[in-house]
This record gives C-alpha cells, sequence and structure tokens, in this order.
C-alpha cells in the first residue's frame, strides 16, 4: 500500500491493544453530547459502560462503529490507519471502521418476513458475498451454540423475546468483527428473559470475544467486566475495575449513581 492509501495500517508498538479512541467530541446542533472520551480497548477484554440517561454512552458506541462521525478525536483501530475527524474522514475510512465491529441493539430489529437463518446470513451473503452454502453452515452452527438450533427455520414473531435477541447476537457474531458493541442489549425484554441474554453474552466473553457494553445491568458487569466507565454529562467521570468502581467509586456522581441502581 502506499503511504497516501486511506486504508494503509500504521504501526502500533502494542499490539494488544485492539482500539484506542482519544478526544471523541460529538455534537448535535448545539447540543455538545462527548465531550473528549478517551477509550483503550485490548483484545479479549470486555468494557462496560454504565452512567445516567442521557450522558452519551450509545452515542460513544456508534461513534466507534462508524454510525456517527465524530467532531474531533481520533479512532485508531488495529489493522486499519488512525481515523483522525478534525478533518474530513474519506468514506473507505468509514465503512472500514463499521466493518470491523459489529452491534447488537437494544430491538433486536430483525426482518420480520425472513426466518431466523435468512436474518443471520443476511449480512455475510450480501454485504460481505461469502458464499451461500458457507455462510448458512456458519449460521447453524452459531445458533447451534446458543441454544437456538431447532428454531433456524421459525420466523422471528414465533420467537420469545429473549430467543429474538439471542439471534441478534448471532446475526452480529456471523459478520465475524473483532469488536462487539452491544448497547443496552437486555432492556427491552421482560425481566424474566433478560438473564438467558445476559448469559450468552457472558459466555461470548469467556470465549475471548473482545466486546464494549452499555448497561444497566451492574450484576453482569460486576461479573464479566474487565473495566468499568462511568460516564455523565459526556465525559467518563471514572473507570476502574468493577470491584474498585462498585465498593470504592472515588467520585461523588458515581456515587451517586450507584445509590440510585442498585
Ligand atoms: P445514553 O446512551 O447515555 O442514554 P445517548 O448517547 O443516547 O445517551 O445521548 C446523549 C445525548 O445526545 C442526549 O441528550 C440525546 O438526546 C442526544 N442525541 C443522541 N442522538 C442524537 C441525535 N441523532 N440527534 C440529536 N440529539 C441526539
Amino acid at each position: 500500500m502506499s503511504p497516501t492509501d486511506p486504508l494503509a495500517p500504521v504501526e502500533r508498538p502494542d499490539d494488544s491493544v485492539l482500539l484506542s479512541a482519544r478526544g471523541i467530541r460529538k455534537s448535535f446542533g448545539d447540543n455538545e453530547v462527548l465531550r473528549s472520551i478517551d477509550l483503550e480497548v485490548r483484545r479479549g477484554e470486555v468494557v462496560v459502560l454504565i452512567g445516567p440517561s442521557g450522558s452519551g454512552k450509545t452515542t460513544v458506541l456508534r461513534a466507534l462503529n462508524g454510525l456517527e462521525t465524530p467532531g474531533a478525536g481520533t479512532i485508531d483501530f488495529a489493522g486499519g490507519p488512525v481515523i483522525d475527524f478534525a478533518a474530513p474522514v474519506p468514506k473507505a475510512q468509514r465503512y472500514a471502521l463499521r466493518d470491523r465491529s459489529a452491534m447488537v441493539f437494544q430491538q433486536h430489529n430483525l426482518f420480520p418476513h425472513m426466518t431466523v437463518l435468512q436474518n443471520v446470513v443476511e449480512g455475510p451473503v450480501r454485504v460481505q458475498k461469502v458464499p451461500k452454502a458457507r455462510a448458512v453452515a456458519e449460521a447453524s452452527a452459531l445458533l447451534d451454540r446458543v441454544g437456538l438450533a431447532e428454531k433456524r427455520d421459525a420466523y422471528p414473531f414465533e420467537l420469545s423475546g429473549g430467543q429474538q435477541q439471542r439471534v441478534g447476537i448471532v446475526r452480529a457474531l456471523a459478520l465475524k468483527p473483532q469488536l462487539l458493541l452491544f448497547d443496552e442489549p437486555t432492556s427491552a425484554l421482560d425481566p424474566e428473559l433478560v438473564g438467558e441474554v445476559l448469559q450468552v453474552i457472558k459466555e461470548l466473553a469467556d470465549e475471548g470475544w473482545t466486546m464494549v457494553v452499555v448497561t444497566h445491568e451492574l450484576s453482569f458487569a460486576r461479573q464479566a467486566a474487565d473495566e468499568v466507565l462511568f460516564m455523565d454529562g459526556g465525559v467518563v467521570v471514572e473507570r476502574g475495575a468493577p470491584g474498585t468502581i462498585f465498593t470504592n467509586p472515588t467520585h461523588e456522581r458515581t456515587r451517586r449513581f450507584l445509590d440510585r441502581i442498585l
């Protein structure tokens, strides 16, 4: 690749870092929702974002996934260039960012007119041009992996909310992303269905998937997170190991939030 190639990877001293975002800012009109966010994700690590509604957690995920374009800052994703948002970002770089991660949304957004299997193979076949037979075999194995093998020909409306969300997770996995992004994956579920979805996410974490998870499920964060970031008002107020953040937070704002939610 030539030095001017917008996708040319840069040399990094530490290849255990998968993603490094620095000084990420984002405004919607006059509303500055991210005020210089720094975030580093190492390979195999689970980073959990917590914080009150409106603090900017979803916007961080969307920026990492290329769905929002920050007004300033850099994102350095291993295997690619350092993307600098101070200047207009070439389309190829934005698409490359999008391809590296896959997002699981609050609502699964499955196509209602497609079977479970069709929903899962859609991305690999149409977007990534994976041969259909291979995509079907891989999708079947993943569905089996989350206990949904016998639902592959069912339609989304025939599944429980928890099953639908597990299909949503499989759909993200089928894209073979380097990073999984979960945006409150259980907040739209009835309480009795939350556990089965968190269990799948925990197993993926144990298998070594790298993930950034936005959640209000603090017991999940405590068990699964390597690092917890508490956000408020568009800044990371405090970050650290779950044992420290939950039992001995340094900042008053973190304490107040935890008191309210626990
Ligand atoms: P959280 O995930 O912590 O609840 P969000 O990142 O969703 O917070 O939102 C942070 C702020 O950004 C909120 O004030 C929200 O209203 C605003 N916001 C998010 N997306 C948009 C958008 N597309 N247009 C305008 N404002 C937005």
